[in-house]
C-alpha cells in the first residue's frame, strides 16, 4: 500500500477509504511503538519493564488549559496532517513519550515540574534550564526512535523511502545522545555556576495565554535575510545550533523563555535584533515562530474559535515544513535561499499574535 502517498491524498478519498486508512495507519502505528519501548531505562540504565509516561509539557501548565473533562487541543487543530487525525488530547496523554524509569521521572525533574520555579526569573537557574533540556531532547529521541522505525516498517511494505532520511535521523539520534550527556551532567552538578545557558529571553505577563509549548527550534533566519542555521549544510563538522522556547501559561500569569547553550553563538545577531521591538512585538514574533516552525504545540479548550478559524494562522501552521522534523521534505532540493524568504521573521506582522492579552483565557 502507498502509505505516504495515500496519506497526501486523504482529501480526495472516499469515506471508507479513510477509515481503512486510519485503520492500517493505527496498527502500524502501536506496532512501532512496541517496537522502539527500551527494556531499560535510557538515562540510569535499569533495566525495567516499568517505564514511566513522561510528559515533555509539565501537567500542571497543560491543566491550566484544559476545559472541564481534562482535554486540550493538538496542534493538528491548525496544521491538519492528514496522518494524524486527532485534534484532542487529554492532558494525561499529551506530549508523552515512554524512554525512562519512574524513580529517575521522579527525581530528575523537581524544579522543572515545581509551579514556584517560574514565579521569579532569580530562580531560573542552569539547573532548572538542564532539566528543560534534558525533558526537550529526551522527547526528540523519542520522535527519532519512532522514525527510524517507521521507516523500517514501511521499508517492508516495499514503500521506497528514502535513504538519506535514514542517515538523517540515525546522525540526529547521535546529535540527541550528546545533548543529552551535557544536560544530565549539569542536572547531576552539586554547584551550579550559571554558566553554561544563555538565558536570553524572559517575560513574565499578568495574564495567561491559550498556548503551551516547549521545545528546541533550530531557526533558519531572523530579521536581517542573513542565515542563522544552514540546514542544508552537509558538512559533518556543522552543528546546527537550537533556540529552546518555553510557553508556560500558569494559574494567573504566563512566563516565556527562550535560551541556549553559550557556546551557540549564531544566535547573537537574533536577540540584538529582537531586543529592539516592543514587548507586543515580541510577542507576537514568538507566536509567530512557534506556528512557523514546530509541529507540537497545545491550544486550551478555551481558545477564541476566530484563532482556531483565521486563514492566516492556518496558513502558516500548514506550511509545508522544511524543518528538521518533517520526515519527507528536507532533502527536497530546496536552495537556502528560498528557505530564508520562507522562514523571513519580518512576515509575523500579518498573523494574529496568540500571545497578546486579548486572546487571554480566564477561568
Ligand atoms: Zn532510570
Amino acid at each position: 500500500m502507498a502509505l505516504l502517498k495515500l496519506g497526501e491524498n486523504i482529501g480526495i478519498m472516499s469515506d471508507n477509504e479513510k477509515i481503512e486508512f486510519s485503520k492500517f495507519k493505527s496498527k502500524l502505528d502501536a506496532e512501532v511503538k512496541k517496537k522502539i519501548k527500551p527494556d531499560r531505562c535510557l538515562y540510569c540504565g535499569e533495566k525495567t519493564s516499568q517505564l514511566c509516561n513522561s510528559h515533555t509539557i509539565p501537567q500542571f501548565i497543560l491543566r491550566r488549559l484544559s476545559n472541564e473533562i481534562g482535554e486540550i487541543y493538538n496542534s493538528n487543530i491548525l496544521i491538519k496532517m492528514p496522518m494524524l487525525m486527532n485534534n484532542v488530547n487529554g492532558i494525561k496523554s499529551a506530549g508523552v513519550f515512554k524512554l525512562i524509569c519512574r524513580n529517575c521521572d521522579s527525581q530528575l525533574f523537581s524544579d522543572y515540574e515545581n509551579p514556584v520555579t517560574y514565579t521569579d526569573k532569580k530562580l531560573i537557574t542552569d539547573k532548572v534550564l538542564a532539566q528543560i533540556e534534558l525533558k526537550t531532547y529526551l522527547k526528540k529521541m523519542n520522535i527519532r526512535y519512532y522514525e527510524r522505525e517507521m521507516i523500517k516498517e514501511i521499508s517492508k511494505l516495499g514503500e521506497n523511502i528514502l535513504e538519506e532520511r535514514e542517515k538523517f535521523v540515525e546522525l540526529d539520534i547521535k546529535e540527541n545522545e550528546l545533548y543529552i550527556k551535557e544536560a544530565k551532567d549539569i542536572v547531576e552538578r552539586e554547584n551550579i555556576n550559571n554558566k553554561h545557558y544563555k538565558l536570553a529571553y524572559y517575560k513574565k505577563l499578568n495574564y495567561v495565554v491559550p498556548v503551551a509549548f516547549q521545545d528546541v527550534l533550530v531557526l533558519i533566519t531572523g530579521f536581517d535575510g542573513n542565515v542563522i542555521n544552514d540546514i542544508y549544510n552537509e558538512d559533518p563538522n556543522y552543528v546546527l545550533q537550537g533556540l529552546h522556547i518555553c510557553i508556560f501559561p500558569l494559574e494567573n500569569s504566563s512566563v516565556i523563555m527562550m535560551f541556549h547553550s553559550k557556546k551557540d553563538t549564531r544566535y547573537e545577531k537574533f536577540f540584538k535584533d529582537f531586543n529592539k521591538y516592543k514587548l507586543n512585538e515580541q510577542l507576537s514574533i514568538i507566536s509567530y515562530i512557534i506556528l512557523l516552525y514546530s509541529e507540537e504545540f497545545f491550544l486550551s479548550k478555551k481558545i477564541k474559535e476566530e484563532l482556531l478559524r483565521n486563514k492566516k494562522i492556518n496558513d502558516v501552521a500548514q506550511q509545508t515544513s522544511i524543518n528538521e522534523t518533517n520526515i519527507m521534505e528536507i532533502f527536497q532540493k530546496v536552495s537556502l535561499k528560498l528557505a530564508v524568504n520562507k522562514y523571513d521573521l519580518n512576515n509575523y506582522k500579518d498573523i494574529p499574535n496568540l500571545l497578546s492579552k486579548k486572546y487571554a483565557i480566564s477561568r
